[in-house]
């Protein structure tokens, strides 16, 4: 199962792709994660992007495909992978069909989320983050353990780029750049929209009955 899940910042990709990976044992490959490690590591790389990512800019498309190219190849992807926060672009989807073609691994479906803006401020306003990449809220998804992560124990935290005028940007980012690529998959007929404003554990359910036919 090779799957994307699209959607706009705060949509719930990070939360859903979290239980999928438990449930089909195939790895998440969210490119923010990827950023956010390099920029705790504080490598070139995590520096080069940091003052996009604080701005809620997109970090160029040549950083993100180099990093897609690499992670594709790794042997955990052998039996399918989930892409989260990837592609975002349409040089990014494009760099993507080459890359899947190269490697022999097409795309079987977009499960495009879809959460009006209301909701995406206040879900991102609350969000609370774990370095290992499991995402809380502070009142729809709290930890069990105030301030602890559930899954690694470590300090959840609150994203640099969870501020109002950096979410602001994301939203605007997202329409311009992101959004077209609705079209470009539904043209090949690899689009499915969800409704993601449902409780997590609802919008589990109905991805599930979705890919249930790729088992
Ligand atoms: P994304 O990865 O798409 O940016 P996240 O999975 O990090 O989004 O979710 C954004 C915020 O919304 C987090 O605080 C998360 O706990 C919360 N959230 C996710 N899914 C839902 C949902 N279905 N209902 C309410 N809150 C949700
Ligand atoms: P996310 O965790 O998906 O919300 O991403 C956080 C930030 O990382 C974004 O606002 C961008 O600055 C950067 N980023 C993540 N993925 C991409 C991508 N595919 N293309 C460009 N920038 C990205």
């Amino acid at each position: 199962m090779n799957i994307i899940l699209f959607g706009p910042p705060g949509a719930g990709k990070g939360t859903q792709a979290k239980k999928l990976v438990e449930f089909y044992n195939i790895p998440q490959i969210s490119t923010g994660d990827i950023l956010r490690a390099n920029l705790r590591e504080g490598t070139k790389l995590g520096l080069a992007a940091r003052e996009y990512m604080d701005k809620g800019e997109l970090v160029p498309d040549e950083v993100l495909i180099g990093i897609i190219k690499n992670r594709l190849k790794e042997d955990d992807c052998e039996n399918g992978f989930m892409l989260d926060g990837y592609p975002r672009t349409v040089p990014q989807a494009d760099a993507l069909a080459g890359i899947l073609e190269e490697i022999e691994k097409p795309i079987d479906i977009v499960l495009n989320f879809e959460v009006p803006d209301e909701a995406l401020v206040s879900r991102i306003g609350g969000r609370l983050m774990c370095k290992c990449g499991a995402s809380y809220h502070k009142t729809f998804n709290p930890p069990k353990e105030e301030g602890i992560c559930d899954a690694c124990g470590a300090e959840v935290y609150q994203r640099a780029d969870d501020t109002e005028e950096a979410v602001k940007n994301r939203l605007d980012v997202y329409k311009n750049q992101t959004q077209p690529l609705i079209d470009y998959y539904e043209k090949m007929d690899l689009l499915k929209t969800l409704d993601g404003t449902k409780d997590i554990e609802v919008v589990f359910e109905d991805i599930k009955a979705i890919l249930a036919e790729f088992a």
